[in-house]
């Protein structure tokens, strides 16, 4: 007899919430996800901005088995040459402005903040952390402790101390910045306070300070990398120069990695004065890496960057409606914003009754979020904004 996994989700696994979506998946494949039934259900949010060429790309799918039939796990980071890593990181410093850059291979964006913060401290000597009001970096220790909002950390305390938060897009905070201060962590777009993209003004002063205090400039592009905003990296919008580049997510094409990068002379503070300076046992997985390397294989080979500004360009043009206060976010990471979370709730039910998932942020919870897989085609986009506004219209205010 077939176990209830409802019932026995609730009960075995680890719970974050009193409402779990408690969708069942049976399987998925490109824009879909499919439940028991078979039922398809278009997919907005990608599993929050990580399939970013669709579910099981053949593309990925078939790197993926290769590497399966050549070697798992074999050693730590750092110690065996692998192939499949090496490719990779040379794939992924085309796309970065160092000279010459090395990269430094995770499990999840959390870690790849764990890492760009110790390499900050190490490689300037000091240790003090400027952070974003309403910035999201992750949940383990160090990651939390720069989020502003205390209703999620306080509970966590003492965490890092000699972190400092500065107003997101707000030029005169880089004031802040002085030659005490190791780095500055900042998200390119801001994820989880509804989609904000840093202005051009705001960016080039905090790199600009950065500059002249010899303080690092970390940029996470966990959320927004891997071209969701129509450029590999979100920054490349900016012509600016980070010091340290995070990623994750998209980075996988739907298997567990992340990775932070910079100049070569930078990462190696991390191998000398204590020897080992950050050690991981999974990180950059061969498996992962295979992965993550057809991701990228699939974005450019199907010039996927090249279709987001038309993509975006259709959503904006097929969402307006007088419940819509307004859209913000760059690329296919948009945010609708509405006038409260009640009326978020109510979309988001409408719209698993039409087969379409959808969900809200963390901080802004009168918006709706929009994330899909890049690979989503026009006459797809078209069926989503209809579903969109048709719950807009039934819903009650
Ligand atoms: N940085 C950003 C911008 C993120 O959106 C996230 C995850 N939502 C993280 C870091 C943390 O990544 P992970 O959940 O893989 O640890």
């Amino acid at each position: 007899m077939e176990l209830d996994y409802k019932k026995y989700f609730l009960e075995l696994i680890a719970q974050t919430s009193p409402e779990p979506l408690l969708f069942e998946v049976e399987r998925a494949e490109g824009l879909y996800l499919y439940d028991k039934n078979e039922t398809a259900y278009i997919d907005l949010i990608s599993g929050i901005s990580v399939n970013n060429v669709g579910h099981r790309h053949p593309h990925i799918i078939e790197a993926i088995k290769k590497q399966l039939d050549r070697y798992l796990h074999t050693m730590v980071f750092g110690e065996h040459v692998q192939d499949i890593q090496v490719k990779l990181a040379k794939r992924i410093l085309s796309h970065l402005p160092f000279e010459q850059g090395a990269v430094y291979f995770v499990n999840s964006g959390s870690e790849a903040i764990e890492g760009a913060l110790k390499l900050a401290k190490k490689a300037t000597g000091r240790h003090e952390i400027i952070a974003a009001r309403n910035a999201y970096h992750g949940s383990t220790h160090g990651a939390l402790s720069l989020m502003s909002h205390t209703y999620y950390n306080q509970a966590f305390r003492p965490l890092l101390p000699g972190i400092t938060f500065i107003d997101f897009n707000v030029e005169e905070e880089i004031n802040a910045i002085t030659e005490n201060t190791a780095a500055v962590v900042l998200e390119t777009v801001q994820g989880e306070a509804g989609y904000m993209p840093a202005t051009s003004q705001f960016i080039h002063a905090i790199a600009d300070k950065c500059k002249s205090t010899g303080t690092l400039l970390i940029l996470d592009e966990v959320q927004c990398g891997f071209g969701r905003t129509g450029k590999f990296f979100a920054f490349q919008h900016y012509n600016i120069t980070p010091d340290i580049v995070v990623m994750a997510k998209g980075m996988g094409g739907g298997m567990p990695i992340g990775a932070f990068s910079a100049a070569k002379e930078t990462m190696l503070h991390l191998s000398d004065n204590p020897i080992l300076g950050h050690i991981t046992t999974f990180g950059g997985h061969p498996v992962s890496c295979a992965a993550s390397l057809a991701t990228i294989e699939v974005i450019e080979e199907e010039q996927l960057m090249e279709q987001i500004e038309s993509k975006e360009a259709l959503f904006r043009r097929l969402l307006q409606h007088a419940k819509i206060n307004r859209i913000t976010g760059k690329g296919l990471m948009l945010a609708l914003h509405l006038d409260s979370f009640d009326q978020v709730k109510n979309i988001i039910q409408y719209c698993i009754q039409k087969r379409l998932i959808t969900d809200w942020f963390l901080y802004a919870t009168n918006c709706v979020r929009i994330s899909p897989p890049l690979t989503i085609t026009e006459s797809q986009i078209i069926e989503v904004c209809t579903i969109l506004i048709e719950a807009l219209e039934f819903e009650l205010d």
